[in-house]
C-alpha cells in the first residue's frame, strides 16, 4: 500500500471515532489542527505535523472511553516513530514532543492550565503534570520544541464542533511531496537494506 492510501486508510477506519472526551471526531480533529496551522502560516511540513500529530491513536487504537484510560498511551512516541520512518523530522519530531509540549506549557504559561479542558487535564495526570524546572530547561534544549509549542497549541484549538475546514485529500499533494523528499536524502545504505518480509508497517 502506497502512502496516501495508507493514511487515508488509518482515518477511514478509525477516524470517524470521538476524539478522546471532546465533541468532534478523530477525523475533525486532525483536520482542525491542519486548518489552524495553516491560518498561523506555519511552514508546510509542520502543516503536516499537525494534520498527523495524533496518527498514534489511529495505528494503535486506545479505549473511546476517556474513563477507561488509566495509564499514558505514549500516542506521541508510536505516532513520532511512525512518522520518523516515512517523513524527515520537521514532520516527526514535532509529533513527538507535543505532549512534552503539553507538560511545559502547563508549567511557563499560567494561563494554558486554566484553560485546558476536563479531558486535557484528565490526560495530562497520566503525562506526569506540569514540568519541573529541569525538565523545563531540558524540553527548551531539544531542537524543534518551538514547533512543538506551536503544535501544541493548533492542537488545543482543533475541538470546534462543526467548524468547515478543507478536506484530508486537500493535503494529499503535500504529503506525497514530503516523503518522496525523504525518501531521496535517505543515505544509499539505509535504503539498500533488504526489509524484512511481512514486517509490520502499520504500527509503532
Ligand atoms: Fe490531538
Amino acid at each position: 500500500m502506497n502512502l496516501w492510501d495508507e493514511i487515508a486508510s488509518l482515518f477511514a477506519g478509525r477516524g470517524s471515532g470521538v476524539y478522546f472526551g471532546e465533541n468532534v471526531s478523530m477525523t475533525e480533529h486532525a483536520l482542525q489542527a491542519a486548518h489552524f496551522a495553516r491560518e498561523a502560516a506555519a511552514p508546510t511540513p509542520l502543516i503536516i505535523a499537525a494534520l498527523l500529530h495524533d496518527v498514534g491513536h489511529l495505528v494503535v487504537p486506545v479505549p473511546d472511553d476517556l474513563a477507561d484510560w488509566t495509564h499514558d498511551a505514549r500516542h506521541e512516541q508510536i505516532g513520532g516513530a511512525w512518522l520518523g520512518r516515512r517523513f524527515g523530522p520537521e514532520i516527526s519530531e514535532p509529533v513527538r514532543l507535543h505532549v512534552p509540549a503539553k507538560r511545559y506549557l502547563c508549567a511557563v504559561d499560567p494561563g494554558y492550565f486554566a484553560a485546558l479542558s476536563p479531558a486535557s487535564i484528565h490526560t495530562l495526570k497520566l503525562q506526569g503534570g506540569p514540568m519541573s524546572d529541569a525538565e523545563v530547561a531540558e524540553f527548551e534544549a531539544r531542537p524543534y520544541h518551538a514547533a512543538a509549542v506551536k503544535l501544541r497549541r493548533w492542537d488545543d484549538l482543533g475541538k470546534v464542533q462543526g467548524l468547515r475546514t478543507p478536506a484530508l485529500e486537500h493535503y494529499r499533494a503535500w504529503i506525497e511531496e514530503m516523503a518522496a523528499a525523504h525518501q531521496s536524502l535517505r543515505p544509499r545504505r539505509q535504503a539498500a537494506t533488504p526489509s524484512t518480509p511481512n514486517a509490520p508497517t502499520t504500527t509503532g
